[in-house]
């Protein structure tokens, strides 16, 4: 939008005025930021209007996207950016004495998500409105978000997330969408008069979904999404019956905290009361708002698309049965045939036990109608697949079994797409996890790399180097990402490198900085930033990184003379708080950075800084002053992985196991600008078939290893006397279950060969640069581009491959 400095600086003291009835100097940061939220709301509502009015006018098809997490990040910035008023704001508060970066701070980072499957809602959403597509999240507003860590004595804490104390200038509360979603009580099938039958509840728990929707503001092109989140309240008839505190308790708890796990299924009630929650209110206000302007439901499947963004919404299936056939008179095979064209999954895990299941007696009791129709999809599968598939194939997929109900299964059949998020993913889906659907379903499954909001990790989180790139090759790479490849034609531009290294030191002090404030370590701005931010997880295996660490504490101390480029190891992890064993390493690495930092004879050689909680924020301080990104998961194991893509988009070199999407990374930078080593994922099928893997011969055959695992459990390390055993039974008891010691040795030698070429500046920034023209086919617009195409069906806004 057109907007001049001397008009926003009178709408901002304006409003300064009307929100606070005083002037500017009386303000704190978060007064003036809620100001400028307050204008930026003000600015995009006539883009957000038209955008629905638009789609209304040309009856676009919607793509709904369902999603138990969203991780927006603060968007105080990323609307500005969009509406293409970065610039002007950033002066006109100058102008006023103000300070941009430090105003946009003030915003809280709503962590409405655990990790990888949050963020990637929230890149596809920002992408969606950027291409022009008719996209609209679906999910929960928590009233805490993911706990905020801090760290006593080394050990993680979890304190509450209270991101709505103070209100979020963003959402709109809409009452009149509000709609009832019940559980429990009885239902039963009473036939009518013409014959059919009709679904009658008694002595349900009702709740009241009210829906909140925010504005996701596309880059420079008018449009404006809706992200609508869900909050449980009591009943407005319960004004009338009165309620029990008890009851309003029951409610409340549906939206209080988002599950700050994000490997293993609650396995609670109230996680599938969740689930339902938000499926059932998402898909009636579908219904609804199709409804309105559509006779019959002949073409919901024309003008809806539904995906569903991992099992936790799966019950959007059965309960969009329930709605065609309870309220709307279809038969079952029409409805079926409705669900299954209007529903896609994207599947995000191949680990076994991360794998969403339900006790059949607790699904039943809680949502007795849902469960009705997850028997009849049991029973007609059965008796359609049984006589092609055989008995064994068929009760090893239908979606109940052992007593279960198997939301994976339930996901593919009632879909007409399923997605892996890489090819690696997608082709262990096939063999693996899968497989026996796959048999069933072939033509269903495809593959969907994953991808990132180029617009967020690096045009916002990396201005310096925006515009560097903008001085090589103009402005066109920020709308569309791919044009990044030009810039290999600067590969042996001596001047561009120099600047490339400068850029990545501007970054480096601003990130020494916040360090130095948080953790009172000193890093210099010349040692390699060897970074790794990622939930705590085994299989992803920080544990390796550590092992580094401690041979190049040990190797430091052996021979002070050596002479080898100083290093700041930068971790960023949660640990969920029922997951011991992830809590013990970050135990471990906290103990291990105090004997680091603090040891004379280390200097400022080795740094170990764990920055506690991280998140989208922090992230885009890290990761553009990274010089490594460690991606170091066990083959097999992280099904994608996206902050490799955000931290080589800003010219980190990847230090990589073949696994997830590093497989596509390396190819696309091209092997010789990466470092990767280890197990591939066939490796590690070889071991699980033989049965063969015996950690204990590792340790065993290499005495620096060996002399590295002593560390944890010979005093070396202060204050883990506990950890540090438990850590190394694992490894040597328990038999390594994520292959560590398997990868020591060459995971070892590729950063010795980094520590080698880090010393060669250019051939260093070459590397970078190879990394940051190749990033573009990561883009999030990319991938939206592909699902909107293969999946659902939407036309969306040309893009240059
Ligand atoms: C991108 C991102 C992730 C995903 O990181 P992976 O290394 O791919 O697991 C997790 N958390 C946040 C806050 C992110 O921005």
């Amino acid at each position: 939008m057109k907007l001049t400095q001397a008009q926003f600086k009178q709408d901002f003291l304006a409003e300064i005025k009307t929100l606070y009835a005083t002037d500017l100097s009386d303000t704190s940061k978060f007064g003036q930021f809620l100001a400028l939220g307050h204008l930026v709301r003000r600015y995009d509502g006539p883009n957000w209007t038209h955008t629905s009015d638009q789609y209304r006018e040309q009856d676009r098809k919607q793509v709904y996207y369902f999603s138990i997490e969203f991780l927006p990040g603060r968007l105080l910035k990323s609307n500005l950016l969009n509406l293409g008023l970065l610039d002007t704001v950033r002066q006109g508060l100058k102008d006023l004495g103000l300070d941009f970066d430090e105003i946009s701070t003030a915003e809280p980072d709503p962590g409405l998500g655990n990790g990888g499957l949050g963020r990637l809602a929230a890149c596809y959403m920002d992408s969606m409105a950027s291409l022009g597509i008719a996209g609209n999240g679906n999910g929960i507003r928590y009233r805490y978000g993911l706990f905020k860590q801090v760290f006593m004595d080394g050990y993680q804490v979890e304190l509450p997330d209270d991101w709505l104390r103070n209100g979020n200038v963003w959402e709109i509360r809409r009452e009149n969408k509000a709609c009832l979603v019940r559980f429990g009580g009885n239902v039963w099938m009473a036939p009518q008069p013409d014959g059919s039958l009709k679904a009658m509840y008694e002595n349900t728990d009702d709740v009241w979904a009210v829906p909140y929707d925010t504005g996701l503001v596309g880059y420079r092109n008018d449009v404006t999404n809706t992200l609508r989140l869900w909050s449980a309240e009591l009943p407005p008839s319960a004004d009338k019956t009165g309620f029990s505190q008890a009851r309003r308790d029951r409610i409340d708890e549906i939206t209080q905290v988002l599950y700050p796990d994000d490997s293993n299924s609650a396995g609670q009630a109230l996680r599938l009361r969740q689930e339902y929650f938000f499926s059932s209110a998402g898909v009636q206000s579908i219904v609804r708002h199709y409804g309105l302007r559509h006779q019959g439901v002949k073409a919901l499947a024309k003008k809806v698309a539904i995906h569903i963004n991992d099992t936790h919404p799966t019950l959007v299936i059965p309960e969009l049965m329930r709605l065609l056939m309870d309220e709307h008179h279809c038969s079952w095979e029409v409805a079926w045939a409705l669900t299954t064209q209007v529903m896609s999954y994207t599947n995000h895990t191949i680990m076994q036990e991360a794998l969403e299941t339900w006790p059949i007696d607790m699904f039943k009791g809680l949502l007795p109608r849902i469960y009705q129709i997850v028997v009849e999809i049991d029973r007609r599968y059965r008796e359609a697949q049984t006589p092609i598939f055989g008995e064994d194939l068929v009760n090893r997929t239908a979606p109940l079994g052992n007593g279960q109900v198997r939301m994976a299964f339930l996901a593919v059949i009632g879909s007409h797409s399923v997605n892996g998020v890489a090819p690696l993913h997608t082709q262990l889906l096939k063999e693996d996890v899968l497989r026996d659907l796959y048999q069933v379903y072939p033509e269903r499954f495809n593959n969907k790399t994953n991808g990132i909001a180029t617009r967020r990790w690096q045009q916002l989180a990396n201005e310096p180097l925006s515009s560097l790139i903008d001085s090589k090759i103009g402005p066109t790479w920020r709308r569309q990402p791919n044009q990044l490849k030009t810039l290999t034609a600067y590969q042996s531009d001596a001047k561009f490198l120099k600047q490339l290294t400068a850029v990545k030191t501007t970054n480096k002090a601003a990130l020494g900085a916040y360090i130095k404030s948080e953790l009172g370590i000193t890093v210099r701005t010349d040692a390699i930033f060897d970074v790794q931010i990622k939930r705590l997880h085994a299989y992803k295996r920080q544990l390796l990184h550590v092992f580094e660490i401690i041979r190049e504490y040990l190797a430091i101390k052996d021979e002070p003379k050596t002479v080898t480029p100083p290093r700041v190891h930068i971790f960023g992890a949660k640990a969920a708080p029922s997951y011991h064993y992830a809590k013990s390493i970050i135990k471990l690495i906290n103990a291990l950075a105090d004997l680091v930092n603090h040891d004379p004879a280390i200097g400022d050689r080795l740094k170990v800084a764990f920055i506690p909680n991280y998140g989208v924020s922090l992230g885009e301080l890290i990761i553009p002053a990274a010089d490594v990104s460690e991606q170091i998961s066990t083959a097999s194991k992280e099904a994608s992985g996206t902050s490799n893509m955000k931290l080589m988009a800003n010219g980190a070199v990847s230090l990589a196991t073949l696994d997830g999407a590093n497989i596509d990374i390396i190819e696309a930078a091209g092997e010789v600008n990466e470092y990767s080593f280890g197990l591939t994922a066939k490796a590690v099928y070889g071991y699980y078939e033989r049965g063969d893997y015996h950690a204990a011969d590792f340790y065993k055959s290499n005495p620096e290893l060996k002399r590295v695992l002593d560390t944890l459990i010979d005093g070396t390390i202060p204050g883990i006397s506990t950890e540090g055993q438990e850590i190394y039974d694992s490894l040597l008891r328990y038999n390594d279950e994520f292959f560590v010691l398997a990868d020591y040795e060459s995971y070892v030698q590729q950063q010795k060969q980094i520590s080698h070429d880090f010393q060669n500046q250019k051939l260093w920034q070459q590397k970078a640069l190879a990394n940051i023209a190749a990033s573009g086919v990561f883009s999030a617009d990319l991938a939206v581009a592909r699902y909107s195409d293969d999946i659902w069906q939407v036309p969306h806004t040309k893009l240059l491959n």
